[in-house]
């Protein structure tokens, strides 16, 4: 047995084997270097190897590295849930610690009946969603996830929680326009609750940019306001899942800030740690807490390594070398650079159908036929080509569903760390030019 250890795609030989990293690049054991186009899963925010993080694990390890939650608080747990309440908008004051963002969605979920628990009020316990959606991969999280594959073979174990239709503006389910549409996607909610009873219902949760099921993207910007104001009429909690664009991916701490929206519960993830350490965290609002605290004085849910300090202690190096160095308030004119660039590239190949995203979260979704946006085949797997393509010439990019049914469409997310410099910025495009040109052969060879 040459290797027992489970990756994706499973027994893969040909799967590069890490060496190293440094800022934006990687290097693997062979000596090729990539650019990290795609922060891994959107996560390394800050590049790789920074020495900031390095010495605040080294200073945590030297003191304690765990301890159970229920028998110690840490100081770096208690500096982080400041910091990030700090750092984020409103009286989102409140931050309950977990290892990944499917347990920030779950916790999420659990705060928010637990709220209408302690308020009396049994029944509303459903959490709706929208199509087109992720929300990570535990069963509670897939239930809200709008993502017909990752779905599809444990359907039977899921609860219906996706209602809505997204606001895919680039194929609007009701052939509209925004803005005039006046956001007709979000108006969708009003009816989705009045066919399922307000009674029933607990949250809805939204991610601001749709990542991996959709490619980043984008509410137009009214809909938050809408969406909240709907859940508002209807006693409905709104959380924001920001596990993938928290922490300044989209040019504001909060992507929320960008819709003027201050959501009841936010969940954190990704960036929270940059991917130096497995850190996540489900953020409430006083309004949430303030039930929880005068009843039960405990959020129900928990995990062993929930608030384990050394993740605490990364974590908040990790903010503070946003603050430090001014990272966010450069995101918007990086993105808007970036994003200038990628559409420069729109004209010079057919197949893009779509370039679209906020901040450093960008997306480009491929189509066979720009002028219908005919999709390619399944078979064709064109996402898989161009990820393999770009790989080949150095440049990691991010696989995403499109189409929508979130499946059955083509499209990467560009979401390179927010450290990014412009002359990096302009190589990226350069490899990614490259990695069409090749596909566009590929393409006319196959016809
Ligand atoms: N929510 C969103 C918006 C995500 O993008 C992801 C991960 N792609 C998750 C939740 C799940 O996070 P994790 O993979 O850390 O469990």
């Amino acid at each position: 047995m040459e290797r027992t250890y489970l990756i994706k795609p499973l027994l893969d030989e040909t799967l590069p084997m890490i060496d190293h990293g440094k800022g934006v690049y990687l290097y693997d054991t062979e000596g090729k270097k990539y650019l990290d186009g795609s922060s891994g899963a959107v996560t390394a925010n800050i590049g790789h190897g920074v020495s900031d993080i390095i010495e605040a694990m080294q200073e945590q390890a030297k003191k304690v590295s765990f301890v159970y939650r229920s028998q110690f608080t840490s100081e770096s747990a208690e500096k982080l849930a400041k910091k990030v309440a700090e750092m984020t908008p409103g009286d989102l004051n409140w931050c309950f610690f977990v290892n990944s963002g499917s347990e920030a969605v779950e916790t999420a979920m659990k705060m928010a009946i637990q709220y209408w628990q302690e308020k009396g009020i049994h029944t509303k316990t459903k959490v709706l969603s929208r199509w087109v959606s992720y929300h990570g991969i535990t069963l509670g999280a897939l239930s809200l996830s709008g993502h017909t594959g990752r779905r599809a073979r444990f359907v039977s174990l899921l609860e219906d929680f996706p209602v809505i239709n997204p606001p895919y503006c680039y194929r609007c389910p009701y052939g509209l326009e925004s803005p005039s549409c006046g956001s007709a996607c979000a108006q969708e909610l009003e009816l989705a609750i009045k066919r399922i009873g307000a009674d029933h219902i607990a949250a809805f949760i939204a991610e601001p940019v749709i990542g991996a099921a959709g490619g980043a993207i984008a509410a137009p910007k009214d809909y938050f306001k809408i969406i909240k104001k709907i859940c508002e009429d209807h006693d409905i909690l709104f959380i924001a899942d920001e596990v993938m664009t928290g922490f300044g991916r989209t040019g504001s701490m909060l992507a929320m800030e960008q819709w003027d929206v201050i959501p009841d519960i936010v969940a954190l993830g990704k960036g929270m740690g940059a991917g130096y350490a497995p850190i996540a965290a489900a953020l409430a609002s006083e309004k949430v807490i303030e039930p929880i605290l005068a009843g039960t004085k405990v959020v129900m849910s928990g995990h062993t390594l929930s608030a384990n300090p050394q993740s605490c202690a990364v974590s908040l190096a990790v903010l503070e070398y946003l603050e430090k160095n001014k990272i966010v308030s450069q995101v918007e004119s990086k993105g808007d650079y970036l994003k200038s660039l990628l559409l420069q590239l729109k004209n010079q190949f057919s197949f893009i159908g779509d370039i679209r995203g906020k901040g450093l979260m960008l997306g480009v979704e491929f189509v066979e036929d720009a002028a219908t946006k005919t999709p390619f085949s399944r078979k064709a797997m064109v996402t898989q080509k161009i990820i393999a393509l770009a790989k080949e010439k150095g440049l990691l990019v991010y696989p995403a569903g499109a189409g929508i049914d979130g499946v059955n469409g083509d499209s990467i997310i560009i979401s390179p760390p927010l450290t990014i410099t412009k002359d990096e910025i302009n190589e990226l495009v350069l490899l990614l030019t490259d990695s069409f040109e090749a596909f566009s052969k590929q393409l006319k060879s196959d016809d």
